[in-house]
């Protein structure tokens, strides 16, 4: 039996099954339903957001037998034939590699046919950018007056290399990058569907992995799949991503709680001897020290959308509770320092133990409101006896600092 990614296998067939573009998907469906479809559409939008796949399900919507139809029906000649790719009424050209102006004359002979069956004929161009200026000159010429039921679809990542006299004779869907909650809905029913055990933890490290591209998502699913089978587990699922495992985040932050200079070195050590890459470990640390800074502000996990179980989140905040929030803002500050300087960096190792080592001997401030309170009402220091961590000059200057 054939194995068919799932990146096609579960290829939207319906603008209700298009994740996360329901801006776009919706407006098509009342264009459809008011019999007002633009004869040029450009749907622009980084890779694998869903603009080729919402061009394939207007074609189909467009010429279905039942339609046109905002709900086309997936089983007629015409349906299945655009679905095989075989329809020859709706033609996909890749711009990158027919950017000519021969090529765009083939095309406008070839619009002279009428349509074989279809209502429409349609034309998709990917990556519509990469034609060339006579090639868009020629293209402009057919938009200037456009064949009757006949529409074009330009689909491309660089909507600015597109010359205006085209643009303007198009109507633009921006396709937005999905947010990770919604990829990870998407991937649950998957899974669900493939009868595939998983973490909800560990499909969320796929969805945010693939940085709100579902077909980025659906190829890493493929690749995790491959390699834990039916029980998607979030340890197994970190490793196959290059993750660094979450533990090795809350050690740092141990080891920086216990001002444990030894104990921090031996977890990059660590992460370097597990082959980790750093720019990864420093990502996944800003990330840590994130959660916690806002796990000490309420709802503020909530409201950012990280998406995080009940247990984690009570860690998180207990773990918080031994940080103040000039603390953890000094943290992320030294820590995001060293993720633009690694790029740079002759010594990454050295780098990497000199952030932790800053993390470890951070400074230690007292708040303004414990400094006046050892500070009596004759401006004498009362509180001898409590230790004063730094000196008096060097926590007024944080002080100004924090203002
Ligand atoms: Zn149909």
């Amino acid at each position: 039996m054939s194995y068919l990614v799932f990146a096609r296998k579960w290829r939207p067939l319906t603008f209700d099954d298009v994740v996360g573009q329901e801006h776009i998907t919706d407006t098509l469906k009342k264009a459809i339903e008011k019999n007002r479809v633009a004869h040029a559409y450009i749907f622009t939008g980084t890779r694998g957001v869903g603009k080729t796949t919402s061009a394939r399900i207007l074609a189909r919507a467009l010429n279905c037998e039942k339609g046109p139809t905002t709900n086309p029906c997936g089983v007629c000649t015409s349906c299945k034939d655009v679905i095989a790719g075989s329809s020859f009424d709706v033609l996909e050209i890749d711009g990158a590699s027919n950017n000519s102006v021969d090529d765009i004359r083939d095309l406008r002979d070839n619009i002279g046919y009428s349509s074989m069956g279809g209502k429409y004929r349609i034309f998709v161009i990917d990556e519509v950018h990469m034609l060339t200026k006579n090639a868009f000159n020629a293209l402009l010429k057919t938009l200037e007056e456009p064949p009757k039921n006949v529409i074009f679809i330009f689909a491309t990542t660089e909507p600015q290399k597109i010359p205006a006299t085209i643009h303007s004779r198009c109507q633009r869907y921006d396709f937005k990058r999905i947010g990770a909650e919604q990829i990870l809905g998407r991937l649950v029913h998957i899974c669900t569907m493939e009868n595939i055990a998983f973490e909800r933890s560990a499909l969320m490290l796929v969805a945010r992995k693939a940085e709100g591209s579902m077909r980025d998502a659906l190829s890493l699913l493929d690749q995790v799949y491959s390699f834990c089978r039916e029980n998607l587990n979030e340890k197994e699922v970190r490793s196959v991503l290059g993750l660094v495992g979450m533990e090795v985040f809350e050690h740092v932050v141990d080891a920086i709680k216990a001002k444990d200079a030894a104990g921090v070195l031996k977890v990059v050590q660590d992460v370097l001897f597990q082959g980790f890459d750093l720019q990864e470990f420093i990502l996944g640390l800003q990330e840590h020290i994130r959660n916690l800074l806002f796990a000490r502000i309420p709802g503020a996990l909530l409201s950012r959308g990280i998406e995080l179980d009940a247990e984690a989140i009570e860690k998180l905040t207990s773990v918080a509770a031994h940080f103040s929030e000039g603390d953890l803002l000094r943290m992320s500050e030294i820590v995001r320092k060293a993720e633009q300087d690694l790029k740079w960096s002759a010594y990454p190792r050295f780098l990497v133990e000199l952030m932790v080592l800053k993390l470890v001997f951070l400074d230690n401030t007292v708040s303004l409101e414990s400094l006046m309170r050892m500070i009596g009402s004759d401006g004498n220091l009362t509180e001898l006896s409590d230790p004063i961590p730094t000196s008096v000059a060097s926590v007024a200057d944080d002080q100004k600092k924090k203002i």
